[in-house]
């Protein structure tokens, strides 16, 4: 992560600076607001406001004047009811801000989750920091044979080195030209125009790193953590959404058990399957061929009841 002093002073100050409010606040997501949380080489996530808490779930579903009710177990229980029968308005009462330093490649994944409210780092605005998404070596793998969209076993020796000598090298010099290009002075010295921003970063690689403030509700993250804190999500995201998972679980704990439990951790059953689970408990052997599922879904049925 690379936030410079000015950049944690700053973030530094705003913590030390508390504000009374009538609010309802998470002494969770407090001990998280502004921080930097790092994730790759040079992102990270970080908490810029937020609203509401588990009890303001349960308020909104009792649509009630004064705190949800007065016992945990019974919110717990509520939520958890929610949860389950899919009443999804009273998580959408909570809301929260984030500031995203997140690679370009990643950025395109992420907007694709529309029930949000974004505003970007604009580079016809400002010039981009030199700064790339170079993969760990742990990360350098070969096409998967198995998944179209994954990736299989990890390069090794001099094909590893290869690729990341390339990524880096590619990077240093497209963006040695993009601040060549943009410069007042041509390659030998001679003055030159320097040319516009918004023109000299069409050839910078999708690597680069881009920043932006991303407000969702606490519905639609969970619809994003589960598609993006899943094993079919790219690793590159997938460690956004587990950092965002982490500061989620503090600030709505009874809303977020309830998520792992259901979403993540539980599977929704098909009519097929759940004829198959039946004849299954009754002693039957039930084939692929004879369950009415394609072989696709019987594999993912298989994964999960074996
Ligand atoms: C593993 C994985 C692989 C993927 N591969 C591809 C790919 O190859 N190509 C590709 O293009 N995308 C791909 N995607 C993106 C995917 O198709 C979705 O666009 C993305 O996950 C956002 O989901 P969403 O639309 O449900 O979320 P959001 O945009 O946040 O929407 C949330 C929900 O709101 C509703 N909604 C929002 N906007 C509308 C609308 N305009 N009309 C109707 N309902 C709406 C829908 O119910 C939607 O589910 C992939 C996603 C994942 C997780």
């Amino acid at each position: 992560m690379s936030l410079t002093p000015d950049q944690l002073a700053e973030i530094e100050a705003a913590r030390a600076n508390p504000r009374q409010t009538l609010r309802a606040t998470s002494p969770g997501m407090e001990a998280h607001l502004y921080r930097a949380h790092p994730v790759l080489d040079h992102g990270f996530i970080r908490v810029i406001d937020y609203m509401g808490d588990d009890s303001a779930i349960v308020q909104a579903a009792r649509v009630s004047y004064g705190a949800g009710t007065k016992h945990v177990s019974n919110d717990e229980g509520l939520i958890r009811y929610l949860m389950r029968h899919w009443h999804s308005t009273p998580f959408e009462m909570c809301e929260v801000k984030l500031h995203v330093k997140l690679p370009v490649f990643v950025a395109r994944q992420w907007i694709r989750h529309r029930t949000a409210n974004v505003n970007e780092y604009s580079a016809r605005y400002s010039i981009l920091d030199r700064e790339f998404y170079i993969p760990e070596p742990a990360q350098l793998a070969a096409q998967s044979t198995v998944n179209n969209q994954g990736r299989g076993a990890v390069l090794e020796g001099a094909e590893a080195a290869r690729v990341l000598e390339t990524l880096k090298r590619d990077a240093a010099s497209s963006y040695d030209n993009y601040a060549q290009m943009l410069g007042q002075e041509g390659p030998d010295g001679e003055p030159q125009q320097g040319l516009a921003r918004e023109l000299a970063r069409m050839n910078l690689p999708m690597n680069i790193y881009t920043q932006w403030y991303w407000k969702t509700d606490l519905h639609n993250l969970f619809h994003f953590l589960r598609l993006r804190a899943d094993a079919h999500a790219q690793y590159e995201i997938r460690v956004y959404a587990d950092a965002i998972a982490a500061t989620v679980k503090d600030w709505v704990p009874l809303a977020f058990a309830a998520f792992e439990d259901y979403r993540m951790g539980g599977t929704t059953l098909s009519a097929k399957a759940i004829a198959v689970l039946k004849r299954r408990l009754k002693g039957e052997t039930v084939s692929q061929e004879d369950s009415g599922m394609s072989k696709g879904e019987w594999r993912e049925f298989e994964g999960i009841w074996g």
